[in-house]
């Protein structure tokens, strides 16, 4: 499932192949995916345009296309293909045909995420509640969103109103590496304890874009690779047990994380 590190990716990959491109025509192969606009409008509102800039926020990706943005969300499945010949992708929902003869399909297997276009990425974080990326995030105000939060450290950081893009995986990798419980009251935390699990998240974050984008795998310590119940423990050699946290399957060492 694309957290924030595989979307940083996705806006790169946008970057690198489809910008500056006049959009020649876009085709809806599956409504499904659109949001709340209807499938002529979104046709109407990019056709002519081109595309000029990436930004992403969180787990979400916004394109500039003149006047309109489009917004992908990747949800379970999203992903992104640019390709010359015209033999789309199988699981392409939308495609833009540009001028230069290419195509850029967002494929969706599972239909899970989403295609729209906003007016304006700012509101649409707004309107949605997103809290700050992490990558844009400092310390003093990382304090304060935890500040007057309740509730499990893990489900803090998994709340998208409180910082936006982090996941299951992250923030597991993130507690682990911090040896912080994930069930640990957040308010419970030392100062020292979040300034430290907050520049861990950051550095994992940065090394995992780093590692994907030139293929790759995770760091052998990493918790990512002993995601699995009674696994030993690549730090300590304690025993990966197996919970649930804010709903989702949970991995932690029972004997260095506290
Ligand atoms: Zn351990």
């Amino acid at each position: 499932m694309p957290e924030l590190p595989e979307v940083e990716l996705y806006g790169r990959y946008f970057t690198r192949h489809a910008l500056g491109q006049r959009i020649a025509r876009v085709r809806v192969l599956d409504e499904r995916i659109l949001g709340a606009v209807r499938k002529d409008a979104f046709a109407r509102m990019l056709r002519g345009h081109a595309f000029t800039g990436v930004r992403r926020h969180g787990k979400h990706l916004f394109v500039d296309a003149g006047g309109v943005w489009l917004h992908l969300h990747f949800g379970m499945s999203g992903d992104l293909s640019y390709y010359a010949l015209d033999s789309p992708p199988r699981f392409a929902r939308v495609i833009f045909d540009f001028d230069n003869g290419a195509h850029l399909a967002f494929e969706d297997m599972r239909l899970f995420g989403v295609a729209d276009t906003v007016p304006d990425p700012d509101a649409f974080i707004a309107q949605h509640a997103l809290g700050p990326d992490p990558l844009s995030l400092r310390l003093p105000e990382f304090r304060r969103l935890l500040a007057n939060r309740r509730g499990a450290v893990k489900s803090t950081l998994m709340s998208q109103d409180v910082i936006a893009g982090i996941g299951n995986l992250y923030a597991d990798e993130t507690l682990f590496q911090t040896s912080i419980a994930p069930r640990r009251p957040v308010d419970r935390l030392s100062s020292s304890e979040v300034a430290t699990m907050f520049a861990t998240m950051r550095k994992i974050l940065l090394t995992v874009i780093d590692l994907k984008e030139h293929d790759r795998d995770y760091p052998p310590r990493y918790l990512i690779h002993h995601r699995e119940e009674g696994a030993r423990c690549p730090r300590c050699g304690g025993t990966i047990g197996k919970s649930v946290v804010f709903g989702r399957t949970t991995y932690s060492c029972a004997r260095h994380q506290m």
